[in-house]
């Protein structure tokens, strides 16, 4: 066991996001921290921007950015999406708030939030970044990592190594050759390509940035999100194999062109390449990694590393941010690496488990329940228990998204409360009675007690 002392030398293979905010709050605690990433330092020439262009950052991720000021940056250039706006098949939209007025989730750019994060790094003084560095392999015993270096081949050595890089992790290939760890990847059915949609010829916003866009459209769907340019990013989540409503389907430039306007006639007229940008833009995959344990000695893996999840709760970022909130709380009382290591990981599994299956869950009802008069009744008897209730009833969403609450509390929790709501909803009358309080209220103790009145 290796004792925890102020100074110590910890290695980040991964100066992404996480890895990133990992290393400056290693050094404001009094630690070295040597972060290892094999891209171009950000905004110089070979600076690889190839993934998503901007993410919806929420609670969990402003709360770990904030605990070490790093949200005063982001603030400025982060856009404020306060619901959903469903957009129907003829372009008609309709605004679903996300929770109470004021509650909203930002969106952020991925590029600009790894910059303000690599530039806090850097300028911190036990920090430094090893760009174009790219880590091999890690020796757990010896607690080093291999790397790829402009220089040639150089081996790091830390007290401790976090590993943060990412979902298809270099790091993680040790873990998987040593005995007992447990690793699954579960790629689902559907990629995503991106489009950019721009301001509009007089420099305005092309649709409301106000919210987060999505049009519902059963087995796929198209989102976007606002940009500080006044362009939108939009994103069309649809299933890679299929005769008609596939990516497959779509390499026919003429089939791709007639079934973007058929399926989203708004977007295509507010995007006039549409059809070129489906022609070239890169279509990518979606995964669910799951593994444990995510310690071996003084290593840890830590975010994507550790957790990937497919981004339909908006979560990935937010929970590997909170990874790093909670282990750095634990940091200040543990005796070593190892037990805090371990103490961390079994704590949190849990956690990141369940929003791996939130965000599975949310997928379908993104793409399809949003559109659904029934699902929506669901919604408004939910906000409306939460404000006659505000102590004891939580939307699930605003638990996830709006809160710290445990991921794994707030889906059962989640589940709880739509057990009731869906009993609630077979009551007589309950369309036209669900807005009067006393009724909803007394609804709620029939149901919750057992003594269901049905149709
Ligand atoms: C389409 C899409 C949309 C998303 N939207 C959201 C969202 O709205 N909200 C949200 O919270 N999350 C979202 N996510 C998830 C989010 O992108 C990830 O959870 C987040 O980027 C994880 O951060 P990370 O630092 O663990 O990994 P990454 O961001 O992947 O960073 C890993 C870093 O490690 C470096 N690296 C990789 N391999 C090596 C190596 N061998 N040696 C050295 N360096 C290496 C990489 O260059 C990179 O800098 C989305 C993901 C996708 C795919």
């Amino acid at each position: 066991m290796t004792p925890i002392s102020p100074g110590q030398h910890i290695l980040i293979p991964g100066a992404g996001l996480v890895g990133s905010l990992a290393g400056i709050w290693l050094s404001k605690l009094g630690f070295r921290a040597t972060l290892l990433d094999k891209r171009s330092k950000p905004g110089t020439p070979g600076y690889d921007q190839s993934r998503s262009i901007n993410l919806a950052l929420s609670h969990r991720g402003w709360k770990a950015l904030g605990e070490i000021g790093v949200h005063v940056d982001i603030g400025p250039v982060a856009l404020p999406m306060e619901g959903r706006i469903v957009h129907d098949m003829e372009g008609r939209t309709q605004f679903q708030p996300y929770g109470r007025a004021g509650q909203a989730i930002y969106s952020v750019s991925r590029s600009n939030l790894n910059r303000v994060l690599n530039e806090r790094a850097s300028a911190e003084p036990g920090v430094e970044i090893h760009y174009r560095t790219r880590a091999t392999s890690i020796d757990i015993e010896r607690h080093q990592v291999f790397a790829e270096t402009p220089e040639g081949q150089r081996t790091y050595h830390g007290d401790a190594i976090l590993s943060c890089d990412g979902a298809f992790s270099a790091m993680r290939q040790a873990f998987q050759t040593s005995d007992r760890f447990d690793f699954s990847q579960d790629y689902i059915a559907h990629g995503y390509q991106e489009f950019h949609m721009e301001p509009t010829a007089t420099g305005d916003w092309a649709m409301d940035p106000n919210g987060l866009h999505i049009w519902p459209r059963k087995s796929f769907m198209m989102i976007a999100l606002p940009n500080p340019d006044k362009s939108f990013t939009c994103t069309l989540f649809l299933g890679w194999e299929g005769s008609e409503d596939s990516f497959a389907a779509l390499k026919d430039a003429g089939y791709a062109r007639m079934w973007l306007q058929d399926n989203f006639p708004d977007f295509c007229a507010r995007v006039p390449d549409f059809a070129e940008q489906a022609r070239k833009n890169v279509v990518s995959s979606l995964v669910t990694i799951r593994c444990f344990p995510w310690y071996k000695q003084r290593s840890l893996l830590l975010g994507d590393a550790a957790h990937a999840i497919v981004p339909f709760y908006g979560q990935g970022m937010n929970a590997g941010f909170e990874d790093v909130d909670i282990l750095m709380h634990m940091l200040p009382k543990a005796k070593t690496w190892e037990g805090l290591f371990m103490d961390f990981a079994k704590a949190r599994k849990p956690d990141t488990d369940a929003i791996a299956d939130l965000a599975l869950a949310n997928f379908v009802e993104m793409r399809d329940k949003v559109a659904d008069p029934l699902f929506l009744f669901q919604k408004k008897i939910d906000a409306r228990l939460a404000a006659l209730l505000p102590e004891r009833w939580v939307p699930l969403y605003t638990m996830v998204s709006f809160t710290s609450t445990p991921y794994s509390e707030a889906w059962a929790r989640g589940r709880e409360q739509e057990r009731l709501i869906r009993r609630i909803m077979d009551l007589p009358g309950v369309e036209e009675r669900y807005l009067q309080d006393d009724w909803l209220l007394d609804a709620l103790s029939r149901v919750e007690f057992g003594m269901v009145v049905t149709r």
